[in-house]
């Protein structure tokens, strides 16, 4: 049975334990006594060295507790020491998720149902489907009200049956351990704390996600929580640089240069359509008429995409007796036009060709559209289209 320093002691970090048994490759280690905590409760393993080999994994074996290290360490007495700054940022977020999690029974009655400690962000579940971005931030400003009074982080150990006015019921037997913030919290808990609020440091709200019938509170606190004010005031630097404004204004300064893009999209596409129209023209009146006064024309691009040749083609064809053909070798596709009075129609002639040379497509009796899988059979299909 290995005994858990940890739990009398979150601020050891330096320990001798014993070696009371390992696995036969030597890379788990079994020890009397251990200040490393293992995963469990939504808080991750501690790392850090024995006898100067790293652990890269600490494993609740319930009895036990197996250290997984980077290589076989053999000696029988061994010198251990504990990652301390992954360590001391675990207790901020897990002292900070029950200040939290306290803090949202104490001003709105809602209860946490579970809580996972990431590498990045942690994130508790809120019983609840929805909240108010206002109760948000009336629950974090609270819980830095109850970081800046202090208050005295304990943990007690007490027989459940007699253990009351807990957070949340228990289902164990026998002795719990119980970690209190005085006067707003009790709960039944393993994991490692900071004996004040205070060291949990600012407490930051971030991300809010439906997750079924739960909502998920995405948080940060103490050392995570200022670098990634940090970060973010970076990047609101940044991008007010490339606005050439001052971090406040960039909201508006923003909103006022999207609404300029819109309005000259919108300008530019009347524009081309406007050039199209003329193009067409052009085009129509620099293209011999055959014997028959009609005018066929083929414009041909090595890739883009058919739109490109829609206006043109609508122009052309806006004028009597014409058909265009427009063709893009990549990816092959193929557009075919023609005018009012044109004795075909352009779906019904350009379908049948498409589905005879492997491709799909179609369209109405003034344009249609379609592709193909090669070069091979997109030439086939505008030859017959020429015709
Ligand atoms: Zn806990």
């Amino acid at each position: 049975m290995t005994e858990r320093l940890y739990y009398h002691d979150s601020y050891l970090r330096e320990f001798h334990a014993r070696v009371l048994d390992r696995s036969d490759d030597g890379r788990a280690l079994y020890l009397d006594r251990t200040a490393f905590y293992p995963t469990s409760g939504g808080q991750p393993n501690d790392i850090g060295s024995i006898e100067g080999v790293a652990v890269v994994d600490v494993v609740d074996e319930d009895e036990r507790i197996a250290h997984r290290m980077a290589a076989p360490v053999d000696a029988a007495e061994v010198q251990c020491s504990v990652d301390w700054a992954r360590r001391y940022d675990h207790m901020q977020q897990h002292s900070g998720q029950h200040l939290l999690s306290a803090v949202f029974i104490e001003q709105f009655g809602i209860e946490t149902c579970s809580f996972h400690l990431g590498e990045e962000t942690s994130t508790l579940d809120l019983e609840v489907p929805a909240i108010d971005m206002e109760k948000v931030t009336a629950a974090e400003r609270r819980a830095n009200e109850a970081v800046w009074e202090n208050r005295p982080i304990i943990v007690t150990y007490e027989e459940a049956h007699s253990a009351g006015d807990l957070r949340k019921p228990t289902g164990r037997a026998g002795t719990l351990r119980i970690v209190s913030i005085d006067g707003l919290d009790r709960i039944a808990c393993g994991g490692t704390h900071v004996r004040l609020t205070g060291e949990i440091g600012p407490v930051l709200i971030r991300r809010l996600e439906k997750v079924r019938t739960t909502t998920r509170v995405e948080f940060l606190c103490g050392g995570r929580a200022i670098r990634r004010a940090r970060a973010d005031y970076d990047l609101l630097t940044r991008t007010a640089q490339a606005f050439t404004t001052s971090i406040d204004e960039v909201p508006d300064v923003a909103g006022v240069q999207l609404a300029a893009i819109r309005e000259a999209d919108r300008l530019r596409r009347k524009l081309e359509a406007e050039l199209a129209r003329y193009q067409g023209r052009e085009l129509y009146d620099s293209t011999p008429p055959d014997p028959n006064g009609f005018r066929r024309v083929i414009r041909r691009l090595p890739k883009g995409s058919l739109e490109d040749l829609r206006a043109l083609a609508q122009s052309f064809t806006a004028q009597a007796r014409a058909a265009f053909i427009g063709v893009i070798d990549q990816p092959a596709s193929v557009l075919f036009a023609v005018s009012a009075d044109a004795s075909v129609e352009a779906g019904k002639t350009l379908q049948p060709l498409l589905v005879q040379a492997g491709g799909r497509g179609g369209g109405s009796a003034r344009m249609a559209q379609g592709s193909v899988p090669t070069l091979e059979a997109l030439d086939a299909v505008v030859r017959s289209l020429n015709r």
